[in-house]
């Protein structure tokens, strides 16, 4: 394969790794290491799993799903019309009426504690499936994704016969039909956080994938078929923005759960205004990571290049914006800079990866125009030397320093592997430009001062707020935004709160 050197960085200095670059990384190149695929089985075509049956869409149409890495089309996707939509919505609210609402939590469970055995059997499939479909380094579906969409169902079962308990000696009962639409940067663990929480506590679902990257959904729900979960107590349909609408709308869904865009998250509030449907939804983010001067720098940067770089970005929670106290803003920039150096991109199946491909076409477009709307604006830019292939969709890891807070590179969520870089003095200006956003998702705060976490963690208007860490996650957790980052909590005690009716 050949290859073609990306733009360099802003300055000649800037292009040449420094002695500590070469010690550690540039100096060697890593034979490949790629997990192979040929045990894994795509089929050829997918359609609908609707009432615990694979069914050809009403509406006769198919759309393809493309790897991001090769362009190449791994599979046919049904494309859900609102008729098959209903469909689904019915086979769901069936199998709530007939069984699933009149089950005990603790057969509930068993069949939960199933599907994540099952997770933990398929394992690798999962991972090599995600890596293909979305775009991600193996690296992160094998040791992240998949583990912790297990760790999901694991925790829900354990909460399905015991959700009196959940809210203080009150009564709970399901609130009927869930309708979910997710997004594809964490496709088949966005899929566990909707659909794990939701059957535990006795609903029963609608689930849409994203149309970039439905493979995993749908092996999952082969998974649930094996584990023989009654008939439409899971039902997964795909399709794009329209499949997802009907979904949203359709009068029978008791609960829409949706995370995504802002933009289509405030689409939906809208539509359903008015009506009685419950509503969850995890939106944009521009999270800040705040680095003192007494953080341990090293440290600091190996979480700063987790929290934006491993996953091309592709994280609403991800630390795009980075804070840093003046006096150490060279030396964090010289050891980001080193880093970025060694940070290897291509491939997702091979398991030395650190940066995989961007999701799709569109996606790479729009990371483009915010990157040359942050050069417009004057900023610095330094984008990490990586060997782009020639097939696929990729971005080096880029850094801005210098931009301006009003600069839209510091203002709108780019997801894409794209950091700015800006300082402050004191904690009360970190705080001030931090929360300086119309988001509030996530933050990361490092220093040697536990005080001065839990100072800054009181103050951060953010859900989730990482202390000399990033991008942790745990299903007991909450997880979830400020402002136009959205409401709601997925995860732990609070995020069951969303799949019942408390009396
Ligand atoms: P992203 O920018 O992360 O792709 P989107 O909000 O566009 O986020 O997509 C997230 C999910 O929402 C996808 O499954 C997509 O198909 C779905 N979607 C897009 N438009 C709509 C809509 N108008 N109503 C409901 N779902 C939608």
């Amino acid at each position: 394969m050949s290859h073609t050197l990306t733009k360099p960085g802003s300055t000649e200095v800037d292009r040449k790794p420094s002695a500590a670059a070469l010690e550690f990384g540039q100096a060697w190149e890593y034979a490949p290491a790629p997990e192979s695929p040929d045990h894994v089985r795509i089929d050829p075509k997918y359609g609908l799993f609707v009432g615990g049956r694979w069914v050809t869409p009403r509406s006769g149409k198919f759309f393809p799903t493309v790897s991001p890495s090769t362009e190449q089309t791994l599979a046919e996707v049904a494309e859900a019309n609102a008729q098959d939509v209903d469909d689904a919505v019915k086979a769901a609210r069936e199998a709530y009426d007939k069984y699933w609402s009149k089950l005990r939590g603790a057969d509930r469970a068993k069949y939960i504690f199933r599907i994540a055995r099952a997770i933990q059997e398929k394992a690798r499939e999962l991972a090599i499936v995600e890596s293909m479909d979305g775009g991600k380094p193996i690296k992160e579906s094998r040791d992240v994704d998949v583990p912790l969409a297990a760790a999901h169902f694991f925790y829900h079962a354990g909460w399905a016969d015991k959700l009196d308990y959940a809210f203080q000696g009150r009564r709970v009962r399901p609130l009927g039909v869930a309708g979910q639409i997710i997004p594809w940067n964490f496709p088949l663990l966005m899929a566990a956080w909707k659909i794990a929480p939701a059957i535990a506590c006795g609903n029963t679902v609608v689930l849409k994938p994203a149309e970039t990257t439905p493979l995993t959904a749908l092996l999952l729900a082969k998974i649930i078929e094996e584990a023989e979960l009654p008939p439409g107590v899971v039902n997964i349909v795909t399709g794009a923005g329209e499949t997802g609408a009907a979904l949203a709308n359709h009068p029978d869904v008791n609960k829409v759960a949706f995370t995504g865009s802002t933009d289509v998250g405030k689409r939906i509030q809208r539509a359903i205004a008015g009506s009685t449907k419950r509503l969850t939804l995890e939106l944009g983010g521009k999270a800040a990571n705040v680095v003192f001067a007494d953080a341990p720098l090293d440290q600091a940067v190996e979480g700063i290049v987790n929290g934006i770089y491993f996953n091309q970005g592709h994280v609403c929670c991800a630390g795009s914006r980075l804070l840093v106290e003046e006096s150490v803003h060279d030396i964090v920039v010289k050891k980001l800079r080193d880093r970025m150096h060694t940070l290897r991109l291509g491939d997702p199946l091979d398991k030395n990866t650190d940066v995989g491909a961007i999701n799709s076409k569109a996606q790479l477009q729009r990371i483009r125009e915010l990157v040359d709307a942050g050069e417009k604006e004057g900023a610095e830019r330094f984008s990490a030397p990586c060997r782009i292939p020639d097939k696929g969709f990729w971005f080096a890891p880029t850094f801005f320093t210098g931009a301006s807070m009003s600069s839209r590179i510091a203002r709108e969520e780019i997801f894409g592997p794209v950091l700015t870089i800006m300082t402050f003095r004191t904690p009360d200006e970190a705080i001030e430009k931090a929360n300086n956003t119309m988001y509030g998702l996530s933050a990361g705060i490092w220093t040697d001062k536990g005080a001065k976490i839990f100072y800054m963690a009181t103050k951060l208007k953010a859900g989730v707020i990482w202390g000399n860490t990033y991008n942790k996650f745990d299903p007991s957790s909450p997880f979830g935004g400020y402002k136009e980052s959205g409401f709601g909590r997925e995860g732990g005690r609070q995020g069951l709160s969303a799949y019942v009716e408390v009396e």
